[in-house]
């Protein structure tokens, strides 16, 4: 007996594990008074209890007198009629948590028939009913959101279309019965279709841009993107679809506006490279050639900055028509910005053929032009350079046009230039600079500054030298160093050596009479002069002429010069030299420090000043190598009893350190510029009356 007792132990046991780990919750419930009987753990649990707490309470007590109320029916039901009955309810568990469970009550049925008891089996459906929830939620978003979208949205299913909202119907033109259950690529342009049914049949998740076809047979670019998604219980592809027009639209623009010009519609520089760049790949394969001019309008900005710029616009958009008249099919013309046009003449290499068209445009653009009633003319300057003769890219032939076309207006504006190689165009330049410079000394275009030299201690003048200048009629006041070079190669230096001389000192003269200047004039002397044979006389000529006694001229000679002649025959030099001070001239070295010039050497010249270079003064006082050549000099220059001036003088420090050292007599921005001889007068003028230190004026 206690081993069948011992058996039925352990298969209860074994009932009560299966029981516990199944994953359904099981209670039996007898029908006197509806007790719980039996219950498993995930039962008991379900309503907050232990398995053995559950055992004898009623349903009610169980699951609760509301929920039992409302179970009621069932439960009759269930009873009464002796069939299963089910059940869906949300239970606020235990735990506080909302549940959705599924029950099945289940009669259990004596031999009779009528009902004893009942099995309560409940599954926890949570999981499924909230995932049911999001997709409903998101469902009902989804259709907000294509209702609400300003985009394009189109559901389809197998390639038909299921769905289609407002802005989609819009776009295209249709209403919604003309699109639903319609093939979607009826409304793709027909060579795009292959294309979208690839992308259909392949199911990918994509973007891409396509185009569309409108109701009235209009194309409508587009940009597709592609999802597929659950819609209506069914995975569908949806597509937003993009309206590219505007985008289209303005990408056509700006690609318009970075390739041409927004005054005269013309190709700008950039559209004019690739073309220029395209010609020179189709000559490398075997093409003839072709030109390129660069066209300046002369005087352009006068006509803009008298009559305005609207006169001026309408002007270039003028030459822009007229330009593109003259070209024929192939050729280019393109602006370049302001008034520079560039052109292409495609195949036209041949320099007469060129020459003709260049001629043509000239005429073209030269004719006068009506703007708001008034006649305007202007002239273009053309600058031609030829592919491969003149250059080999892009950029090479545009600066070699623009040269040439710089040489046309440096000949007179109006007219044609081609451009020449760099070492004819020197030549061709120093030519007209020569021709110029000649000019330039018989219409009287070169003109003397003076600038003064200033002693530190008592501000009073010790020097002025004169210093040429040319005043270009166009390109204003012209240095010395842009002409000079030229004029002593060509030997027109000796002339204008000459009229410097003459007008220094005519000046000094004057100024001496009138009490203004009490010491000498400088004048430079170029090699060319010193090596001329007759100079002393012609000095000496000048000084009786003038009657300016010699006393009253200073010639500054460079350590070079000086160099030159002691290497060859030191005779000869110490000898002008020692003519000239038989005149009472003075001389000084000019930029002394430059010409390594051997002191021993110096030492047997009749000279007077030495002029401490402009380098060495420049880096005083804070450079030592600067300051230690300064002191030499100024050591050198007071052992062989030589006076000294500093050149370039422009900062107190420097003059402070040059006081300090000896050195007291300077010339250069600090005291002075170089000045127009009113202006020398008007600031002699001003120190006399005032006395007061050169320095501080
Ligand atoms: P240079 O004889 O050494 O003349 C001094 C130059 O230094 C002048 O330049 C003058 O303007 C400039 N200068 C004066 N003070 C300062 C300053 O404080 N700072 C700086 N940075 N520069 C200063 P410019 O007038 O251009 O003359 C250049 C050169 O041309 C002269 O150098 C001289 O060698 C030559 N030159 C000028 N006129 C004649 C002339 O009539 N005949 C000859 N043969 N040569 C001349
Ligand atoms: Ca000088
Ligand atoms: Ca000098």
């Amino acid at each position: 007996m206690s081993d069948e007792l011992q058996q039925l132990r352990a298969e209860l046991d074994r009932l009560r594990l299966l029981a516990n780990n199944v994953p359904v919750a099981v209670a039996y419930y007898e029908r006197a008074g509806f007790t719980c009987v039996l219950a498993n753990r995930g039962y008991a649990q379900m309503f907050g209890f232990d398995e053995r707490a559950v055992i004898g309470l009623t349903f009610a007590q169980v699951i609760g007198d509301d929920a039992a109320r409302l179970i009621q029916p069932q439960v009759e039901h269930m009873l009464t009629q002796g069939r299963a009955s089910s059940y869906e309810r949300e239970l606020s568990g235990a735990d506080g948590e909302l549940r959705y469970i599924d029950v099945h009550l289940l009669p259990h049925l004596a031999e009779h028939g009528a009902a004893i008891g009942a099995f309560v089996l409940i599954a926890d459906i949570t999981r499924h009913r909230r995932g049911e929830i999001a997709l409903r939620k998101s469902e009902e978003r989804l259709v907000k959101f294509m209702q609400a979208s300003a985009e394009g949205i189109v559901f389809h299913l197998g390639g038909f279309i299921t769905d289609v909202n407002p802005p989609l119907l819009n776009m295209l033109g249709y209403t919604l019965s003309q699109m639903m259950g319609r093939r979607t690529l009826d409304f793709v342009a027909p060579d795009e279709r292959a294309r979208v049914a690839a992308v259909i049949a392949a199911g990918s998740e994509i973007t891409y841009d396509s185009v569309a076809v409108h109701a009235d047979g209009r194309h409508v670019p587009v940009e597709f993107i592609v999802r597929t998604m659950e819609h209506q219980n069914t995975q569908q592809r949806m597509t937003i679809v993009r309206d590219r027009r505007d985008r289209v639209e303005a990408q056509a623009r700006i690609h318009h506006m970075a390739h041409h010009d927004g005054l005269t519609g013309l190709p700008n520089r950039a559209a004019f490279h690739a073309h220029v760049d395209a010609l020179i790949a189709r000559d490398a394969a075997g093409g003839a050639g072709f030109a390129l001019l660069f066209i300046d309008l002369d005087h352009f900005k006068r006509v803009n900055d008298s009559l305005g710029h609207t006169v001026g616009d309408a002007l270039l958009q003028t030459v822009a028509q007229r330009v593109a008249q003259v070209l024929r099919a192939g050729d280019l013309v393109a602006r370049f910005g302001g008034d520079e046009f560039v052109v292409v003449l495609a195949d036209t290499a041949n320099v007469q053929a060129v020459r003709h068209v260049a001629h043509k445009l000239l005429l073209a653009v030269g004719e006068p032009v009506e703007v708001q009633g008034t006649r305007i003319s202007v002239t273009p300057s053309i600058g031609v350079a030829l592919h491969p003769l003149d250059g080999h890219t892009p950029a090479e032939l545009i600066k070699h046009a623009d040269t040439a076309m710089y040489q046309a207006k440096a000949q007179g504006r109006a007219q044609v230039c081609f451009f020449a190689p760099p070492m004819a165009q020197a030549a061709v330049a120093a030519l007209a600079l020569e021709g110029r410079l000649a000019q330039a000394l018989r219409d009287g275009e070169f003109v003397l500054h003076f600038q003064p030299q200033v002693n530190l201690q008592d501000a009073s003048l010790v020097g002025l030298e004169a210093l040429v200048r040319w005043q270009h009629p166009e390109r204003g006041l012209v240095g010395p160093a842009e002409f000079l070079p030229l004029a002593e190669s060509t030997r027109l230096m000796l002339p204008i050596g000459a009229w410097v001389m003459r007008e220094a000192l005519v000046h000094a003269r004057r100024w001496a009479e009138q009490g203004l200047l009490h010491v000498p004039v400088a004048v430079n002397l170029s090699q060319l002069q010193f090596q001329h044979g007759g100079f002393v006389d012609d000095i000496a000529r000048l000084l009786a002429e003038l009657g300016v006694p010699g006393s009253r001229l200073e010639l500054e000679l460079t350590e070079r010069m000086l160099m030159h002649d002691i290497g060859a025959d030191m005779g000869a030099a110490r000898a002008t030299l020692l003519r000239l001070k038989a005149l009472g001239v003075r001389v000084a070295v000019d930029d002394f420090g430059t010409g390594y010039s051997s002191l021993g050497h110096l030492k047997d010249l009749p000279l007077d000043r030495l002029k401490i270079d402009r380098s060495f003064i420049q880096d005083l006082p804070g450079d030592r190598g600067s300051a230690a050549i300064a002191r030499a000099i100024i050591q050198m220059a007071r052992s062989l009893d030589l006076g000294v001036v500093a050149e370039g003088v422009e900062t107190q420090a420097q003059a402070k350190w040059l006081l300090s050292q000896g050195c007291a007599d300077v010339q250069g921005f600090l005291c002075a510029a170089p000045m127009a001889a009113a202006g020398f007068e008007a600031w002699q003028r001003a120190r006399m009356a005032s006395a007061l230190p050169a320095t501080s004026g």
